[in-house]
């Protein structure tokens, strides 16, 4: 029983993320690893920040990847403008709210929650009333993408509110960057983060992460130290601000870099407005086929995410089952609702490089089969033609 390489199956990644790598990508990490502190390196950093720059509409300086996942860099945003006995409004509709929730109160904060139900779109007015009450609230944090219902919201409209009531904004875009528009200067987010494995078309494990000038002030005025030494970005800055002298601050993950480079070279050879089109006729061309399977969605549709795509249960289906034949029969993974949505819903994600024509097909078509196979209440057999019709 000698263990021995690992060889992973080849699947059509479709959940919630991670999902399908670009084989430029895969390409680009398998490249020789070098010093992190190599000038060949360090000069690669400098696209990096440039290309993220670019993807995330901003000319904020503070803006780089940090080396680790999405958990991070929304860890990152809070211990650094949160100070022990500040108060938070947090909005939460789903899942990652409520994480935001914790992290707010390990930094000794107070949150004050903003409650929506799963599946619509945080409430512009509620968040109002919330700042009317709470006017020595000094952050707004929100969920633009809730990947955990698909829902989206909207982000210009709740970072104006908390401008007007002299609070900070903390967006989590792990899911919406690249698949929508994430204009950070324009709407003036405060703080950002994001993930490589959602629509950046990257592997898991990198959160870039961006602050405007307004934050960077709010964290140079701290009274307190912040309390992880890995996250304070005064520290990190030192490795990944500009300028020629890089100080050692941890070991860059120099190869997961190279990922992250390659894809957000392929995201501006598209162009990221090319990107947001191309996720929304793939939503589409996917909605005609489940609508024609007579399926329907959770969310409605102005407030529904292109790249995830809740889909509500047919009747009496045991839903992982079906999950556990497409895995099997499929080598297709989609994913399973979580929480209150939990046995309700499938998500299916159509994020960055596995946003495509080829994967609609193929995910209705194996979804057609498995659930006519288990005589399901759905129209059988009609799910693909009518994607078909929709890309036209
Ligand atoms: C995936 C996700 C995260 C967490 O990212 P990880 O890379 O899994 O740590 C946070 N927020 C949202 C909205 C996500 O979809």
């Amino acid at each position: 029983m000698a263990i021995s390489s690992f060889n992973p199956p080849v699947r059509t990644l479709m959940g919630p993320g991670p999902s399908d790598v670009h084989p430029r990508v895969s390409a680009a990490m398998a490249r020789p690893t070098i010093g992190h502190l190599d000038p060949a390196f360090t000069g690669m950093m400098e696209d990096v920040k440039t290309l993220l720059q670019y993807t995330l509409r901003t000319s904020n300086e503070m803006t780089l990847p940090v080396s680790a996942p999405g958990s991070a860099g929304m860890e990152m945003c809070f211990v650094n403008l949160v100070e022990p006995g500040d108060k938070v409004i947090v909005c939460q509709n789903g899942v990652f709210g409520g994480r935001m929730k914790e992290n707010v109160e390990r930094c000794g904060g107070v949150a004050v929650m903003v409650e929506d139900a799963w599946g619509e779109a945080v409430d512009p007015n509620k968040l109002e009333e919330t700042l009317k009450a709470n006017p020595d609230a000094r952050v707004v944090a929100f969920v633009h993408a809730e990947t955990s219902t698909g829902a989206q919201s909207d982000a210009k409209t709740l970072t104006a509110l908390a401008h007007q009531y002299d609070c900070l904004s903390i967006v989590d875009a792990v899911t919406s960057l690249a698949g929508t528009p994430v204009l950070v200067d324009e709407w003036g987010i405060d703080a950002l983060y994001s993930g490589s494995q959602k629509c950046l078309s990257c592997a898991p494990g990198l959160s870039p992460v961006t602050f405007s000038d307004r934050a960077v002030e709010r964290i140079t005025a701290r009274k307190s130290p912040v309390q992880s030494w890995f996250l304070d970005v005064s520290l990190v800055m030192g490795y990944w601000g500009n300028g020629t002298k890089r100080s050692y601050h941890h070991t860059a993950p120099v190869n997961a870099l190279y990922g992250l480079h390659e894809a957000l070279v392929m995201l501006r050879e598209e162009g990221l407005e090319q990107a947001w089109v191309r996720h929304t006729k793939n939503h589409l061309a996917l909605r005609a086929g489940i609508e024609a399977m007579g399926l329907s969605f959770l969310v409605k549709e102005e407030d529904r995410l292109p790249q995830l795509n809740a889909v509500l249960l047919p009747d009496g289906v045991d839903e992982a089952a079906v999950r556990q034949r497409l895995l099997n029969e499929y080598d297709l993974e989609i994913g399973a609702g979580l929480g209150v949505l939990a046995g309700k819903i499938w998500r299916i994600g159509l994020m960055g490089y596995a946003s495509n024509t080829k994967n609609v097909l193929y995910c209705l078509g194996a979804l057609d089969a498995v659930l006519s196979d288990m005589q399901a209440a759905i129209t059988q057999g009609v799910a693909v033609s009518a994607a078909q019709s929709a890309v036209g």
